[in-house]
This record gives structure tokens, C-alpha cells and sequence, in this order.
């Protein structure tokens, strides 16, 4: 079989490379799997092989679907976001413990105490 260049879909200048990507999910580190990686831009691909090994790396670490859709509401003149019980039992949050909060460009930080 001939090995064929391929072209980065996303740029489409560099080339695919065979290399190795370092895989984080929510800031924890996955470690390293194999991905075709551009040659141009840095953009990395994974095959279907690598995805399920990614996933199932994260479910090991406790991370896998902590990310979640939530509603921001109203508590007296300041607004109240529900914290999902998977992500405060993840780290550890009781009622009344202290967190301190702050923007970053377009997110909000909390950070417990
Ligand atoms: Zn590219």
C-alpha cells in the first residue's frame, strides 16, 4: 500500500504527521496517545481507536461527563449557580465552605478555599 500525504483538513497547508499528543480533560493529565498532528497549525487528530482509549482514561480518573449544562438564577440582588453533585463531591465542596471567586476573560473561576 502507498503512503499517501494528507493534507491538514483544517488549514489545509501543513501535512499529517504520525506523533504523540499530550491528552488533558478538565486540567487533569490523561497522558500521551498516538494522533496524526499538522505539520502547520498543530491541529491533532485522533482515530476511533485512540477516542475510546481517551474516554475511557477519563472514566478511570473520575472525569469523564463532569462537564454540565447549568441554569443560572436569581438570589437577591446577586445570581446563584447550581454547582452538579458529581463535580462537588469531586472536590470535596460542603455547604458553607469558603471558595473564592473571579472572572477570567469570558469564565468564571471558583476556587475553594
Ligand atoms: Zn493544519
Amino acid at each position: 500500500m502507498k503512503n499517501k500525504k494528507q493534507i491538514c483538513p483544517i488549514c489545509e497547508k501543513g501535512e499529517l504527521k504520525k506523533g504523540k499528543i499530550q491528552e488533558t480533560m478538565f486540567g487533569v493529565n490523561l497522558g500521551k496517545f498516538p494522533a496524526q498532528i499538522c505539520t502547520k497549525c498543530g491541529e491533532s487528530f485522533t482515530d476511533e481507536k485512540t477516542t475510546i482509549a481517551i474516554e475511557k482514561k477519563a472514566k478511570e480518573k473520575g472525569i469523564w461527563g463532569m462537564g454540565k449544562m447549568t441554569k443560572i438564577a436569581k438570589s437577591g440582588n446577586s445570581l446563584a449557580v447550581r454547582i452538579p453533585k458529581k463535580i462537588a463531591d469531586y472536590l470535596n465542596l460542603k455547604e458553607g465552605r469558603e471558595a473564592f471567586i473571579h472572572p477570567e476573560k469570558h469564565k468564571i473561576i471558583i476556587e475553594p478555599n
